[in-house]
């Protein structure tokens, strides 16, 4: 709307150029599936923001608990004991399996991821001696902003900056399938040997369990090869739930459908629907190497974030919106199937599971990726009021599909015929 240029004109002047690339709709409010902006237009929401509000946008129950929060006046409380803490730990740690039953609340995903990688080497130390700092990450991984995340992450464009690129950190082939050929756990040992650092030399390994570029899971069989081998190896396997966790591919963690448990779970987004709240997740072995005061942070478990997050938890498993995903997600994938039986030479892989899908374009009967593509079809679904976030991916290539766990049939019906109206015209 032409009204909504100064605003847009505003955040250029005054917010970062990172800040930039999103359809430009100014956001008033959001209602559970929709977006809303002051201008009278709607949007069906395929974004969750990113991946975050799993209950819907501004849920009732968790405006309600954020409000009664507030209202106590308790809002901040940095460390110093307080009820609803301990009360969302315990809950996380009731949707958690043996062992990991102690959480730490941190407020943002990298922060969570950047714990992970410092807990491991603390490990790695302890168990293994001062060489014993090795941090495994996937090629194309995400696992934030933060120095350690970043370097952790598999997203080499995004490196740059990054000079002198901490060497006991390395990416290792991530076992897609289609951008990556060699899907064997073998790939993963050559990759290592490769990097010349032995295994007694690793302290980590870090990986999305349902890595969000593609997004894509790595085959079952690699993941119980791999779980054995940490084991074998004195090394912790950290599984980044930031994107995947509560509910989000249709079981409540991600690394459910492996058959295998972690010895860190990282997540965040999902886990308020809302506010700023991540949490790493592991057995007391891990999770208790540092003594009281040496591993906090000042909004760590901040009150309102928490009071969100019961709220968000609670609607997630008393509205069975694990099994919403699990029900429906079949109809978005098949959705995302018959763009691709329609134009097969320019659609490469397409990938789902639960409520989140992703078609990843190529360049006409190539396996380039097709950014400008991607961007296309976005920008057609935003003009026809289907709200989905700029491309993701390697090469900027997925069209990324992410509604709220609360989307019914005809909604998400509705937002497929959408989709393949603006392929339709994206490729004419
Ligand atoms: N890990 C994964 C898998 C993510 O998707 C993200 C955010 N996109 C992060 C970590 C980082 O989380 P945050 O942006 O909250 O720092």
């Amino acid at each position: 709307h032409p009204d909504s240029l100064s605003h847009i004109e505003r955040s250029r002047k005054f917010e970062p150029l990172s800040m930039r690339g999103m359809p430009p709709i100014v956001w008033e409010k959001a209602d559970d599936i929709y977006v809303f902006d002051k201008y009278g237009n709607r949007w069906l929401d395929w974004s969750s923001g990113v991946l975050v509000t799993n209950c819907g946008h501004g849920a009732p129950e968790v405006r309600q608990a954020m409000i009664d929060q507030i209202n106590s006046g308790l809002i901040h409380n940095y460390v110093f004991p307080s009820e609803e803490r301990p009360e969302l730990a315990e809950a996380i740690a009731n949707v958690s399996p043996d062992p990991l039953k102690k959480v730490f609340l941190l407020s943002s995903g990298s922060e969570a991821t950047e714990c992970a990688i410092k807990l491991s080497r603390a490990n790695g130390i302890k168990v293994g001696g001062r060489e014993k700092i090795g941090i495994i990450g996937f090629d194309r991984g995400y696992h934030g902003r933060t120095l350690a995340s970043q370097q952790a992450g598999g997203m080499a464009g995004q490196k740059t900056w990054i000079v002198n690129l901490d060497p006991a950190i390395i990416n290792v082939p991530f076992p897609d399938g289609y951008w990556e050929n060699d899907s064997s756990f073998d790939g993963f040992l050559k990759a290592i040997e490769k990097s010349g650092m032995k295994p007694s030399q690793i302290a980590g390994v870090i990986m999305e369990s349902y890595q969000g570029v593609g997004p894509d899971f790595a085959p079952v069989e690699y993941i119980q090869k791999l779980r054995a081998w940490c084991t074998e190896n004195d090394v912790v396997l950290t599984f980044d739930e930031v994107q995947s966790g509560f509910g989000r591919t249709g079981k409540f963690w991600a690394f459910e459908y492996y058959g295998v448990v972690p010895d860190l779970i990282c997540c965040g987004k999902g886990i308020s629907s809302s506010m700023p709240l991540s949490a790493v997740i592991g057995s007391a072995k891990i999770m208790d190497q540092f003594p009281p005061g040496s591993m906090t942070s000042t909004h760590s478990g901040n009150p309102v974030c928490c009071a969100a997050a019961l709220a968000s938890l609670k609607k997630i498993v008393d509205e069975d919106l694990t099994v919403n995903a699990a029900r429906l997600g079949p109809i978005l994938e098949e959705g995302c199937r018959a763009v691709q039986r329609k134009y097969p030479d320019l659609i490469g892989n397409v990938t789902a599971a639960g409520y989140v899908a992703g078609i990843q374009t190529i360049k006409r009967g190539t396996k380039q990726p097709d950014h400008d593509l991607a961007h296309r079809v976005i920008e057609l679904c935003y003009q026809k009021g289907l709200l989905l976030f700029a491309p993701v991916g390697a090469w900027g290539q997925t069209v990324k599909i992410c509604p709220p766990l609360t989307m019914g049939k005809e909604a998400l019906e509705e937002g497929i015929a959408v989709m393949h109206e603006a392929f339709d015209q994206a490729v004419a």
